[in-house]
Formats: C-alpha cells, structure tokens, sequence
C-alpha cells in the first residue's frame, strides 16, 4: 500500500520528489525527506482520500488475511490517508496501525512523525522497535523504509525496492505477489 508515493504523483510537486529522492540516506533522513515532499502538498484532505478511495487497489487477499491474522501494520504513511482504505476493505477492526499524522495545512501538509528516537542498528527513526518481543515474525514489505526492520524478522516477504536491496544484501527473503499466495505459505 504505497499511498505515499501514489499521493506525491498525484497532488504534489515533482520537482521536489525527484530532487529528495536521491538524497535519500546520503544528505537526508528518511523523515525529512519526507516532510520535504509533503510540505509541496496543498490540496484539502477529504479530496486526496477521495481520490485514493478511487484510485487505489489493495492486493488481492489482503482483507482474508487481515481478519484472519490480524496484522501489525507499520508505515511511514499516514492514519488520515490509511484508515479509509482500511475501512473500505472491511479491515479497519482487524488490524493495528501504526503510522505517522498529518497536519494538511493548506499552505502545505506538515507531518506529524510518531517516531523520535534513532533506532541502534541504522541511526534513524525506524520500524525495527515495534517488533514483538516474542513469537515468529513474518514481516510484509516493499520500500526504504523495510530495510532495517526486516533484517530483525524471522522471515521476509518483499517486493520492488526493499527485495533488490536484500538480494543485494545477500539476506534471504520470498518474493510477495499477492496475499493470497503469502497466505498459502505460511
Ligand atoms: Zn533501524
């Protein structure tokens, strides 16, 4: 559920991703860089979430395995943009998020980050402390911001940007397509 990058594309300042992007864990933070992209976002809350309402698909099978798991979600997205998804699958009860808040300010959306501390591993705010403790962790992702925290599963699914990097890494992981096949693997 990449909303962040789909919201960007949509009603934000191009210029801005393609400049940030590059800087990302080089020069900027993940955070930062992304306040620096949303803050080229203007456009009034309740039109962006239409929008995703329209536009966005959820893999298929994600509904099925959210009642039947009830999964931890992390993300470096937002509950105001995250939640009505969630409620159109049916699933907003059966899961718990985790996500960052956003102030849309008309003048630009500021970001309300859930996370200040710097994780020990990668120095930056980071998904890895909201692993449990105990049990098996099976962790879903596909971007940067994966990256550490799937080091400290157990077993990794992922997709486009975080699976190169893992194979790159030479760290062990299984291709995710859809959640219908995750969910015959588990
Ligand atoms: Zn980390």
């Amino acid at each position: 559920m990449d909303t962040l990058h789909l919201v960007l594309e949509e009603f934000g300042d191009r210029g801005i991703y393609a400049r940030v992007e590059g800087a990302l864990g080089e020069t900027m933070t993940l955070n930062e860089v992304i306040a620096a992209e949303f803050a080229t976002v203007t456009a009034p809350l309740e039109e962006v979430i239409e929008w995703l309402l329209e536009n966005t698909k959820i893999r298929p099978g994600f509904a099925e395995l959210a009642r039947e798991r009830r999964p931890l979600i992390v993300s470096s997205g937002f509950h105001e943009t995250i939640e009505p998804l969630l409620e159109r699958e049916g699933v907003l009860d059966a899961v718990e998020l985790r996500a960052n808040r956003l102030d849309a300010r008309p003048d630009g959306w500021r970001v309300l980050f859930r996370a200040e501390h710097r994780c020990g591993t990668c120095g930056e705010p980071c998904k890895r402390q909201d692993l449990p403790e105990d049990g098996e962790v099976v962790y879903v992702g596909d971007g940067y911001s994966d990256r550490c925290v799937a080091l400290a599963a157990d077993r990794v699914f992922a997709r486009d940007g975080l699976a190169d990097w893992l194979a790159a890494q030479g760290v062990p992981f299984e291709p995710l397509t859809d959640f219908r096949a995750l969910a015959s693997r588990l």
